[in-house]
């Protein structure tokens, strides 16, 4: 367990909304030191430096939850890379890192698990032995170095998020439980996604919600749902991507000549900052409790969304100040109106 003075994640739900941030595989792909594809975040060990810059980062623009990247961080996927290896080392050098980071500001470490790709429903007595030995191992080490409490998410299955929930508790710790929801109205094991937190909460987690797949449009009708359908918090983390009524993931997002958009061509589709700030201030209306950002997410929304929720972070010291541009800004000199006039016709 962490020795941290800060609130835990629980006493801070209790308070108010909670702000997160993630997207750290996508962001740290588009930096350069994660290979797309695989997606391990081999960048733990390779440059450590650069986990830990995203992390301030994140802590600055109001996060108050550093996730370990841990995510894809499992036995499966680093055999996928020749990387075996290297699997408790980076598992345990990724909680130190958010460690670090975590006490320059005062914010929580999460432990991070995800979907492992190696549960089967039609097999699930089998596979599930497999899951549950790599949540163990992960979680082991997660807790021997220090986290607070533990996000295990996009889950693909009810069944699968269930091992990942019995294995976070069997640490004592608060969990967080998010589905993705890549499919229309339910997990890859049939069950609809309201019902699925139902369950997830009846069985004990702390917070249930979707995270990553759904832009905020598609995400906040369903978030809404499972509002109304459980008693524990609620956690919303969206991509900041345009999704809609025909498109309703970023998977089925198509660029103009009808070629899929995911994952490495989806700018076109970005959401503003402003439009995710409104998403901050729709999902606190609706009683989300932990509101953050999945993957595309970066330092700016973040902020954005903190400053919409009526927080001042670290980096709101430099927030926008508009009034001051040389051209936009209100002092601006006649010949200066005539130079703007000329550029915009
Ligand atoms: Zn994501």
């Amino acid at each position: 367990m962490r020795n941290s003075s800060s609130r835990g994640i629980l006493d801070r739900l209790r308070a108010g909304v909670v702000q997160g941030a993630e997207g750290y595989v996508f962001e740290l792909e588009r930096r350069g030191y994660i290979k797309a594809g695989p997606y391990v975040p081999e960048v733990v060990l390779d440059f450590p430096d650069a986990v830990k810059e995203l992390h301030r980062e994140f802590l600055r623009a109001g996060s108050e939850v550093m996730v370990a990247l841990t995510y894809y961080a499992h036995r499966e996927k680093l055999r996928d890379v020749g990387r075996e290896n290297d699997l408790e080392r980076m598992n345990r050098q990724a909680v130190r890192l958010a460690n670090e980071v975590a006490r320059e500001g005062d914010a929580l470490v999460a432990g991070n698990i995800c979907n492992t790709w190696s549960y089967d429903p039609d097999n699930a007595r089998e596979s599930s032995h497999v899951v549950r030995a790599m949540y163990e191992e992960q979680l082991t080490w997660a807790v021997e170095e220090g986290i607070d409490f533990v996000i295990s998410e996009t889950n693909d299955y009810l069944g699968e998020a269930l091992i990942a929930l019995e294995v976070i508790q069997q640490f004592g710790l608060p969990a967080m439980v998010t589905l993705a929801s890549v499919q229309p109205n339910t997990t890859r094991d049939g069950y609809d996604y309201v019902e699925a937190c139902k369950r997830l909460a009846d069985a004990g987690a702390d917070i249930v919600g979707l995270n990553c797949d759904r832009g905020p449009e598609t995400m906040l009708p369903i978030i809404a749902k499972i509002r109304s359908a459980v008693n524990c918090y609620v956690a919303a983390q969206p991509v900041p991507y345009k999704t809609d009524a025909q498109h309703p993931t970023f998977e089925s997002l198509r660029t103009g000549d009808g070629q899929q958009a995911f994952p490495l061509a989806l700018e076109p589709f970005l959401y503003n900052r402003f439009e995710m700030a409104e998403f901050a201030r729709r999902a606190g209306a609706i009683g989300v409790n932990y509101i953050g950002i999945c993957c595309g997410g970066a330092p700016h929304y973040v902020r954005a969304m903190a400053e919409a929720l009526g927080k001042t972070v670290p980096a709101s010291a430099y927030s926008p100040a508009m009034e001051l541009h040389p051209m936009l800004g209100t002092h601006v000199e006649d010949k200066d109106q005539t130079f703007l006039a000329d550029w915009k016709s």
